[in-house]
């Protein structure tokens, strides 16, 4: 008998996981384009593209079609996608067919980038597209009990997005989103480095430099790293080193944005569930909860547990594919 492949796919604006039922995660690269600015044709997707960025001639350019969440580019992701799926098939050994795909939605997203993703994958030829939201998509990979009728709160922390929810019972109670993540901080280093050390660095050296010594704001045993970039005043290269505590005054302010945003919804939360989140805590997902001292930080600022779900890079991407089957289960049934 041949079944429908199930596919789970988490589009996010840094890394684009596609999870399948049988294998769970076949696929997990950086969701960079590289194309021809001539010809627009698509020359490398994921980690091949990624590693072009900032070191191509001109006409080859590098694009994170993404960005913000949304779908910045429509042609561009379409293309993706297809690249993707591509590399699936080859992944899993047989050709994917026409698949059920759930996708995530970030929260802030409006009915027409909802529409356009939904889109997008049905483009390139799956047989059903059904949607759900990003942050329940964390909550249930983080293995939260979202059916209960508690408070579940999660914070995932992506390139582009932060989405703060409330999970109980299934739903979303409160939620809310701001389009500051890991892709800020890297912004702000650069911008540090450039004023304080009229050096010039790039997207992946100013990642390196928080993912190495970058930490929220808590004590710490100062870690340096030695980093190249341009000199702006000769224009030759160079080499400086650089310390956790300087690059973490560098980062404060996308950090206490994101700080504000799960304070906010946490004071918009129904009494009746705060009690909740004093017991259960809120747990973090996305690449930017990997940042050093987060849990701590976090915790220590909003005064209730908080916790790093076990994969948090993943967590979206299991939960999409997760809540395939189970919500074909309930169309089975209805049926
Ligand atoms: P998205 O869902 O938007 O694709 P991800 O959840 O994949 O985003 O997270 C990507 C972000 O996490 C990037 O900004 C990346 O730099 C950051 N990140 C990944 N690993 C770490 C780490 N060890 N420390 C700090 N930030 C990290
Ligand atoms: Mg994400």
């Amino acid at each position: 008998m041949f079944s429908t492949t199930q596919i789970g796919i988490d589009l996010g604006t840094a890394n684009i996981l596609v999870y399948t039922k049988n294998k769970g995660i076949v696929l997990n690269e950086p969701s960079v384009v590289a194309i021809d600015a001539n010809t627009k044709e698509v020359l490398a997707i994921g980690n091949e593209a990624k590693n072009m960025v900032g070191k191509t001639p001109e006409n080859i350019i590098a694009i994170r079609p993404l960005k913000g969440g949304v779908i910045a580019d429509y042609q561009v992701t379409i293309d993706m996608l297809k690249q993707i799926m591509k590399k699936v098939s080859k992944q899993v050994g047989f050709s994917l067919g026409k698949p059920n795909v759930m996708v995530c939605i970030p929260a802030g997203s409006t009915s027409v980038e909802r529409r356009a993703i939904h889109d997008a994958v049905k483009a390139f030829g799956a047989k059903q597209v059904d949607l759900i939201e990003e942050t329940i998509a964390a909550a249930i990979g983080a293995d939260l009990s979202v059916e209960e009728p508690v408070a579940n709160v999660v914070v995932d922390i992506g390139g582009g997005t932060t989405e703060v929810a409330i999970i109980s019972f299934g739903g979303i109670v409160t939620a809310h989103s701001i389009r500051v993540g890991g892709d800020k901080l890297d912004d702000d280093i650069i911008q540090y480095v450039r004023k304080k050390y009229n050096l010039l660095i790039g997207y992946r050296t100013a990642e390196n430099i928080k993912m190495e010594i970058g930490f929220a704001l808590v004590d710490h045993d100062e870690l340096t790293m030695e980093i190249r970039g341009r000199d702006l005043v000769t224009g030759l290269p160079k080499t400086i080193t650089l310390g956790s505590i300087e690059i973490q005054d560098a980062i404060r302010d996308p950090l206490l944005a994101i700080l504000d945003t799960v304070r906010y919804t946490l004071e918009n939360c129904p009494p009746e569930l705060s009690g909740d989140i004093v017991d259960l805590g809120v747990t973090l997902t996305g690449g930017g909860a990997l940042l050093k001292g987060m849990e701590e930080w976090l915790s220590n600022e909003i005064a209730v547990p908080v916790q790093i779900a076990e994969n948090p890079l993943e967590a979206v991407a299991i939960g999409t594919g997760r809540s395939l089957s189970v919500l074909h289960k309930l169309q089975k049934k209805a049926k």
